[in-house]
This record gives C-alpha cells, sequence and structure tokens, in this order.
C-alpha cells in the first residue's frame, strides 16, 4: 500500500460545530480511505504518491494542501481546519490535488485561474461520486462551499470556484468532463 508508507500519524481530535454536526477527524485511516477511494475512481489518469505533513513540494508542511508533479503533500491541521466549517471538505481537497496530478501528467497547463478551476472541476465531479456511489451525503455542499469560501487571485473568486465544482457534479462523476 503506496500511502502506508509514506503517511505518518497525526490524529487531530474531533471538533463539535453549530448545528450538532460532527467534523471528521483527519487521521491517516480517513486520509488512506479517502486516497483509495480516488485510486478507484481516478486511478486510471494518475496516481500520485501522498504525502502528510511533510514538505515535498517546497510548501510549508501542515499549513496547506499542494501538488508538484507526482507527488502531494496534505496539511492535516489546514485540512482538519476545513472538516470544522464543512464535513468532508477534507475529501473535496484531496480530489483537487489528484486533478492537477493528472494535468501536471497529461502536461495540461493553463492561465490562473484555469488550472485551479479545473482541478475544482474534479472535486466537482468526485462529489457525485461520492454522494451517489460512495454515500457521503453533504460532501458536495462541502466542497462546493469550501470552494465559494476560499477564493482568491491564483484560485479564481469564490462564485467562479463554486461554479466549477458544480460544473464538476453535473460530469455525473466522470471527470473527462472537465478535461
Ligand atoms: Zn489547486
Amino acid at each position: 500500500m503506496k500511502l502506508k508508507t509514506l503517511i505518518t500519524g497525526v490524529a487531530v481530535s474531533a471538533t463539535l460545530i453549530a448545528g450538532a454536526a460532527i467534523a471528521q477527524r483527519v487521521t491517516n485511516q480517513y486520509l488512506s480511505t479517502t486516497y483509495n477511494e480516488l485510486r478507484n475512481w481516478a486511478g486510471q489518469y494518475a496516481t500520485p504518491s501522498v504525502y502528510l505533513d511533510r514538505n515535498v513540494c517546497g510548501e510549508p508542511r501542515g499549513v496547506t494542501a499542494y501538488a508538484c508533479g507526482q507527488n502531494i503533500q496534505l496539511g492535516t491541521q489546514f485540512l482538519q481546519g476545513l472538516e470544522n466549517r464543512y464535513s468532508y471538505a477534507a475529501k473535496g481537497v484531496f480530489a483537487h490535488e489528484w486533478g492537477h496530478s493528472i494535468q501536471f501528467k497529461y502536461g495540461i497547463y493553463s492561465n490562473p485561474p484555469y488550472q485551479e478551476l479545473q482541478a475544482d472541476c474534479v472535486s466537482g465531479a468526485y462529489a457525485y461520486r461520492a454522494e451517489n456511489n460512495l454515500g457521503y451525503r453533504g460532501l458536495f455542499n462541502a466542497v462546493q462551499s469550501t470552494a465559494y469560501n476560499s477564493g482568491d487571485p491564483t484560485h479564481g473568486t469564490g462564485s467562479q470556484r463554486a461554479y466549477y465544482v458544480r460544473n464538476g457534479y453535473n460530469t455525473n462523476g466522470n471527470l473527462v468532463g472537465c478535461f
């Protein structure tokens, strides 16, 4: 198992949020499960190596999520912060980074913000699959809301990001529709 050998143990406590929803705990298990889900769904296009809380892309560890080449680095603290607002948000970020891995593998490079918006589309396509085939109810809303709240000049405005997540969802889970 590629992921198991790479990720290191960081468990973050569950956090109660308003509305009585319980945030997912961003543990190795949670991210390993997500990795397997993404590999089963999109592994034919890319199978990146994933590193938790390690600097493999030249980005500070722990505070972000980032893809470079066929590597993805995930900051568990960053992901837990997103989960605390929207359950399953971390899965959407993981799918977004997987989308970048597909871009890099196939040499797809677009000007800002379209490189990022295409990755958002992939996260939306995954959201369809996750809700309809994997039973993660509410995941689409989590992904769309997180994207909407995370606009910036590189990634696009919040409205653009939410729009591309919806475009991805409307592929009925077929990420090829994003490319
Ligand atoms: Zn991105």
